[in-house]
């Protein structure tokens, strides 16, 4: 089967449904490939900053997230050993969302027929005649597209046309998960992280009786990443062992999780000299969200970045693309140039704007890792002081404005 597509945007997670929706609030339908049976969210929730809702507000979806989550009023962290507390400072409208009530609405909105599941693009190529992006499907499909938006993730198949390398591995892992109280759980609008030596533990709540939480830690060795990944009890258990000198209810608050919520996950990153450096597009190929710009959750943007991102590529595409057709359907149609200079100068506009942003939060963030990572004691000063000369400003990355759809 062939088929001929004006968009194709490879993968419905956060980047490529808030893709879709913005290029449909400008006018533009596209086609979502996504390989899943129907719609997911990886992880329990998603902590959702500023800048975030700053895009979320664009895309016309704000008011109704608001509803499912509690305003996070302030932050606290605490090291257990000394038992110091620090204020963390917010910079703003903070709300822990469920990941599916995010993905829910912003499908909501999409015209019926936008998304296709259980689709999954094998390879992407340039076509050597048209130089037009063919894409190839697990069911031996192949689409021609007149433009490709590659948001399928940290180990895209669309980054590598464009010409980025495969994402770097941390040695650190995330277990996340959600905990219900079937009583208001009494911890207030709070954000707290407590940390002792290699593990941090941070939870928010998302309303008065739902709780998410996550644990940061260093593998250990290769097998019990594997057994850890496999089995969501011992990975509940192992963390609730190794938090034994925790208060009581934040080791309870992991104990009573509910387990089909309890995940591990392993942390990629795009390195931000790759970030500076490559190229985001080719031809009519583009890529968006953690496709282009993988990061650890050390600073909770990786989502609210690929917001953005859908934002400006929205916007760039919409001005470039757009042509009044007064000929044939009279003055107040449009129609699309997918004209291959068009949307190169769509790409070029949304590349310039997109990388220095990226570019600061991928290093924000590689640093942080680098500090949790390291093992050597020269290093982490090292970074630890270069983060206070650059990130002085803690929350500078929560005050970005991805502008006017
Ligand atoms: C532990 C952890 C905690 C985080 N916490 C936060 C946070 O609090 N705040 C925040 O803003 N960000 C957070 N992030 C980052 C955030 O989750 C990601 O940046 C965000 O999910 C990226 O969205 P995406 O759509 O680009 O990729 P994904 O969410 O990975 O979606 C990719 C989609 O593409 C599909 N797909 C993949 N390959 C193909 C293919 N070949 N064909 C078709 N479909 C395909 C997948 O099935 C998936 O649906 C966190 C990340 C981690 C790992």
């Amino acid at each position: 089967m062939s088929e001929e597509r004006d968009i194709v945007v490879v993968g419905g997670g956060i980047c490529g449904l808030a893709t879709a929706l913005a290029l449909h609030r400008k006018g533009i339908q596209s086609l979502v490939l996504e390989r899943s049976e129907m719609l997911r969210a990886t992880g329990a929730a998603i902590i959702m900053q500023p800048n975030g809702w700053r895009a979320l507000d664009q895309l016309g979806v704000a008011s109704k997230l608001r509803k499912t989550a509690n305003a996070i009023e302030s932050g606290r962290f605490v090291t257990i050993t000394d038992g110091k507390q620090e204020p963390i400072p917010l910079g703003g409208e903070v709300r822990c969302l469920r990941r599916m009530d995010l993905i829910n609405v912003l499908a909501e909105d999409l015209p019926s027929n936008s998304i296709r599941f259980g689709s999954r693009v094998v390879s992407v190529e340039l076509d050597p005649i048209t130089s037009r992006p063919l894409l190839h499907l697990d069911d031996g499909g192949t689409i021609k597209a007149k433009v490709v938006i590659g948001c399928d993730g940290v180990n895209s198949v669309v980054a590598s046309i464009v010409g980025l390398n495969k994402t770097g591995l941390y040695s650190i892992y995330v277990t996340r998960g959600f905990t219900r109280y079937e009583n208001v759980h009494g911890l207030g609008n709070e954000f707290v992280v407590m940390s002792r030596d290699g593990l941090q533990l941070g939870w928010l709540p998302v309303d008065d009786h739902l709780v998410y939480w996550f644990v940061t830690r260093k593998w250990t060795s290769p097998d019990s990443r594997v057994m850890l990944a496999k089995d969501p009890m011992l990975l509940k258990s192992s963390i609730v062992k190794a938090m034994n000198d925790f208060p009581t209810d934040a080791i309870r608050m992991v104990s009573d999780s509910d387990l089909s919520t309890v995940q591990y996950t392993e942390l990629r990153y795009r390195p931000p000299w790759e970030i500076l450096r490559r190229s985001f597009w080719k031809g009519t190929i583009v890529v968006a969200g953690d496709a282009m710009h993988a990061m650890a959750p050390f600073l909770a943007q990786g989502g609210a970045a690929s917001l953005e991102d859908a934002v400006v590529l929205a916007r760039c595409l919409a001005e470039k693309i757009k042509l009044a057709d007064d000929v044939d359907r009279g003055p107040r149609e449009t129609s699309l140039s997918f004209e291959k200079s068009a949307v190169k100068e769509a790409f070029e506009k949304y590349s310039k704007e997109r990388r220095a942003r990226v570019f600061w939060l991928t290093m924000e963030t590689f640093f942080i890792g680098s500090i949790l990572g390291s093992s050597s004691g020269i290093i982490k000063l090292i970074v630890v002081l270069f983060t206070i000369i650059l990130f002085s400003d803690k929350i500078g990355h929560t005050r970005y404005d991805c502008g006017r759809l």
